[in-house]
């Protein structure tokens, strides 16, 4: 399996640190807000790479944090007349309603700052034992030129970074150096605190994800992931953090998304030009959202438009409507062994597809390909007649491969308290068709029509479904 590392800008064999385990950290959300159909594009990413990793057979142990505690949360806490824990509980239980629409496996862990605070207070204390961080005033700052690999993630030169930061108008004449960041600030009336060797106040960004990442998998971890624009400076950071702290490298692969744009421009909160998953979801289905984020291969940019969501909400219809057709073979045909013409192997070259598809660096737009052509096989070789056996083994491939993109295609059992009445005038419209009353039949369809269900007569009996909204 091949994974495009950032650090080393380039597709590297996949090797965990422990034969048969994973150790995934993926940056979570700042609590302060709905998140945006960008802010879901790691969370479905990941959660396919965890997928797909799971799927061949590796435990894989999954950490998403939430910032609970940033200047944003404090912003809207004071505009609201609240206090930050209420607004950071608030949108902690909306993120986790959207990441269950959209089929994100809950992590394993879900750390918070506020709950990680003791933990914290000990790598900043170690950093300043070790000589990599410095305190003034309150403030403790991390000492990047304590650190000569700084920069190696973002190939970004701290000689260079410095002199370019000088530039800027803004330098804090107490750092060192003016790429060192906080790791540390001093209370400030209005805001939460903590007590700490350095006084009370409260942690930078991102010392959390250095110790959550200690806290939860250990030194060094096999995968780390987020956002591109998180390369430079909150990876960076961490790096520069955890490395001084532990002395053993932090993340062997280093995974970033591409963002998603609108007009080509990147979907940002700042920028104003995003929308939140929940308003998408009013429009479409979550799983059409989460089609949708898997259309692309997860580096490349993708500019969302309702022309997209709508190819990817047929597409997905088409998939179902597949599974829904297999369902009908399975409960309907005969024969329990194979017929000649049906080889096991003429699906299985589709698992092979989608699995080569993955192996690349997670390529789920190919993987859907592969998904697609599976269920055109499907279509073509079933109209002709297919054994109960067959059918079997083609709703299996078509389930576990779908499952692996965290598409759930195949609906529930109907439920619903029309639909005893909907079998009763299907089956009565059967009656009619057999005693030759075609007047009555058409009545019946029309009648079922008005209903919102479409009836296909097929060689195994009547399907009926749901017409699209
Ligand atoms: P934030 O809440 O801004 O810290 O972002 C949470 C996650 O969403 C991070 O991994 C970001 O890199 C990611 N992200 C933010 N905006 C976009 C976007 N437009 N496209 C893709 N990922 C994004
Ligand atoms: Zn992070």
């Amino acid at each position: 399996m091949k994974v495009y590392n950032t650090l080393s800008r380039k597709k590297e064999e996949f090797i965990p640190l422990q034969e048969g385990k994973v150790k995934m950290y993926v940056c979570g959300p700042t609590v302060y807000n709905y998140i945006h159909i960008g802010n879901a594009r790691p969370y479905v990413t990941f959660d396919t790479v965890r997928r797909y990793l799971e799927y061949k057979g590796y435990e894989v142990t999954y950490v998403q944090n939430f910032t609970d505690v940033d200047d944003k949360i404090i912003k809207k806490a004071n505009d609201e007349h609240t206090t930050m824990e209420a607004i950071s509980e608030r949108y902690i239980k909306e993120c986790l309603i959207d990441a269950d629409g959209l089929n994100v496996k809950r992590a394993t862990y879900h750390p918070r700052v506020t709950q990680e605070m003791d933990h914290i207070i000990e790598m900043i204390d170690t950093l300043v034992k070790k000589g990599h961080a410095y305190e003034h005033e309150g403030t403790v700052y991390f000492d990047t030129k304590s650190f000569p690999e700084y920069g190696k993630l973002s190939k970004k030169n701290l000689d260079e970074l410095i002199a370019g930061a000088s530039d800027r108008v803004e330098i804090d004449d107490a750092k060192k150096n003016p790429t060192d960041f906080v790791l540390w600030k001093p209370y400030k009336p209005g805001e939460p605190k903590w007590a700490s060797p350095w006084g009370e106040g409260r942690p930078g960004w991102h010392i959390e994800c250095s110790v959550m990442a200690k806290q939860y998998l250990g030194d060094t971890i096999d995968i780390h992931a987020g956002g591109e624009d998180l390369i430079f400076p909150h990876h960076e950071n961490e790096i520069a953090q955890s490395e001084a702290a532990n002395g053993v490298p932090f993340a062997r692969y280093w995974l970033h998304n591409g963002f998603i744009t609108v007009n080509n421009e990147k979907m940002s909160k700042s920028a104003g030009n995003f929308f939140t998953v929940r308003e998408i979801a009013a429009q479409f289905p979550y799983e059409v959202i989460r089609f949708f984020l898997l259309n692309g291969q997860y580096r490349s940019p993708i500019n969302f438009s309702r022309e997209l969501m709508e190819s990817c909400q047929n597409g997905l219809e088409r998939i179902k409507n597949c599974a829904k057709d297999l369902q009908y073979y399975i409960e309907n045909a005969q024969g329990d062994t194979l017929a000649p013409g049906e080889d096991p192997a003429q699906i299985e070259a589709f698992r092979t597809q989608f699995e080569t598809a993955m192996e690349d660096d997670f390529n789920t737009a190919d993987a859907i390909t592969a998904v697609y052509d599976l269920v055109k096989f499907i279509n073509i070789h079933n109209k002709a007649g297919v054994t109960k056996a067959f059918a079997q083994k083609e709703m299996a491939l078509l389930l576990t491969l779908t499952d692996v993109l965290g598409m759930v295609v195949l609906p529930k059992e109907e439920e619903g308290e029309d639909v005893e009445k909907i079998k009763a005038l299907i089956e009565k419209r059967t009656q009619a068709k057999k005693a030759k009353d075609f007047a009555t039949a058409d009545a019946i369809r029309e009648q079922l029509a008005e209903m919102g269900i479409t009836i296909k007569d097929t060689r195994q009996g009547v399907q009926w479904f749901r017409s699209a909204k």
